[in-house]
């Protein structure tokens, strides 16, 4: 793909994180050409953290939530999804059935949340509830408001963190999953950190590593695969999220019904993919996608670069960095995780005081989290180098 001439269009499909910085990054580029950004959405582009934490907590308000607005020259479509794409003819066809041609295309689609009748776990006709976008979030934070007994599916990342605010808002909590909380996700030292948290905070803990299955019609109850059944006035699954990868169908972009890119994001010649959408390259080979709000900016911003520089644009080097706030504890980490073995603690001491970890890695890196901890992510992210330098924290 050699560099964008001013009279070609440029079609982003995705308009959250990854597509609004990608067409923000794309003009900043100088690419003077056409540029669209479409969007199923029916409102602007929004902090889609915040609703696991201020909006469900009632702290944050829309306009708290809401992303810059974009300043640069962009056709925006809102509120209407793509239904599919025309490779051949390059026409992105929306589901209100206009056609909209491109050049170069962007696909910023992210992700859906995972349902377990996804996965064969839930009988047929059993209402599941899910949490991933602003609905949701006012649907959780209006029931909350009943103090129901509320049942979460997973313990990972989402899970725990609508544990916290529902534990927060008074409901009776039960979390069910294979595994100890965060377990895959963080590593030993964090889930047990967490997880201690959560108990402490009066939320019910349920391990069971042959799994579960929704059962009933309505809101279901969740029966563990080991025996027994959990009854709650609210269940809600959180296993995950799915690429948005539907309207790609039958057009060849697919493996293995993900959607690969390489280190400069091209997903096929003349089409690049950013965010919760894309599987990136990982060391040692193969794909993986990495859902967290860091890698929508930092790959949405090099897919404008290989959009509008070909492929001269630099390979994109990720620096993962990732954070969560539950029970009383914000955690912020960079460096690779789930982080293995114990971490030295470089600063502070019981965690919930204020704390800074750091594990070191066989290949001389490490990953850093900073617990309860203020310091700029350039400083923590200092700590995962061979060297730490000398730091200052700020409590
Ligand atoms: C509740 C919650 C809490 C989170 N908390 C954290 C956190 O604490 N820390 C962290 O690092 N990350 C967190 N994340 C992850 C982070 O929000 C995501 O990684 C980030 O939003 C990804 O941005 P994205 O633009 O790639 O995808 P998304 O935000 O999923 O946006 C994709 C957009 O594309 C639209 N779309 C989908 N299909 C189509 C189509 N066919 N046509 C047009 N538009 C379409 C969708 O409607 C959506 O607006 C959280 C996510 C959730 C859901």
């Amino acid at each position: 793909m050699g560099p964008a001439r001013p009279t070609e269009r440029i079609v982003v499909v995705g308009a959250s994180l990854a597509g609004v910085t990608l067409a923000d990054a794309v003009r900043r580029q100088g690419f003077t050409g056409s540029l669209t950004l479409v969007g199923a959405e029916p409102r602007a582009a929004y902090n889609r953290p915040a609703l696991s934490k201020g909006v469900l907590d009632g702290t944050a308000t829309d306009a708290d939530i809401t992303l810059p607005p974009l300043t640069c020259d962009v056709d925006e479509i809102v509120g209407t999804a793509a239904a599919g794409l025309d490779v051949d003819r390059r026409e992105v066809v929306l589901e209100d059935g206009r056609r909209i041609p491109y050049d170069r295309l962007a696909v910023t689609t992210g992700a859906r949340a995972r349902r377990l009748a996804d996965l064969g776990a839930a009988d047929p006709g059993v209402h599941e509830t899910v949490f991933r976008d602003l609905d949701d979030a006012r649907h959780l934070a209006a029931a909350l408001r009943g103090r129901p007994k509320v049942v979460i599916v997973g313990a990972g990342i989402l899970g725990m963190e609508l544990a916290s605010v529902c534990a927060a808002s008074g409901a009776a909590v039960v979390v069910v999953d294979r595994q100890p909380p965060l377990l895959a996700q963080l590593g030993r030292y964090l889930s047990d950190l967490l997880a201690d948290a959560a108990s402490a905070h009066g939320v019910e803990l349920v391990h069971d590593p042959a799994g579960v299955r929704l059962r009933g019609t309505g809101t279901p109850v969740v029966e563990l695969a080991g025996g027994g059944r959990i009854e709650g006035d609210l269940v809600l699954s959180a296993v995950g999220c799915a690429p948005n990868v539907g309207w790609l169908a039958r057009t060849g972009l697919l493996t293995d019904g993900g959607l690969r890119v390489d280190a400069r994001c091209r997903a096929a010649p003349g089409v690049v993919a950013a965010g919760d959408v894309a599987a990136f390259p990982v060391p040692g080979g193969g794909h993986r996608r990495t859902p967290s709000w860091n890698s929508a900016l930092e790959q949405g911003r090099a897919a404008a670069r290989t959009l509008v520089d070909g492929d001269d644009a630099p390979a994109l080097v990720p620096s993962p960095y990732f954070w969560t706030e539950q029970f009383g504890l914000t955690v912020r980490i960079c460096g690779e995780l789930p982080a293995r073995g114990t971490p030295a603690l470089l600063r502070g001491g019981p965690p919930s005081d204020g704390a800074l970890l750091r594990w070191s890695d066989a290949g001389g890196g490490a990953t850093a989290a900073a617990v309860n901890t203020r310091m700029p992510i350039a400083r923590l992210r200092a700590l995962t180098r061979p060297e730490p330098v000398p730091l200052e924290v700020q409590r």
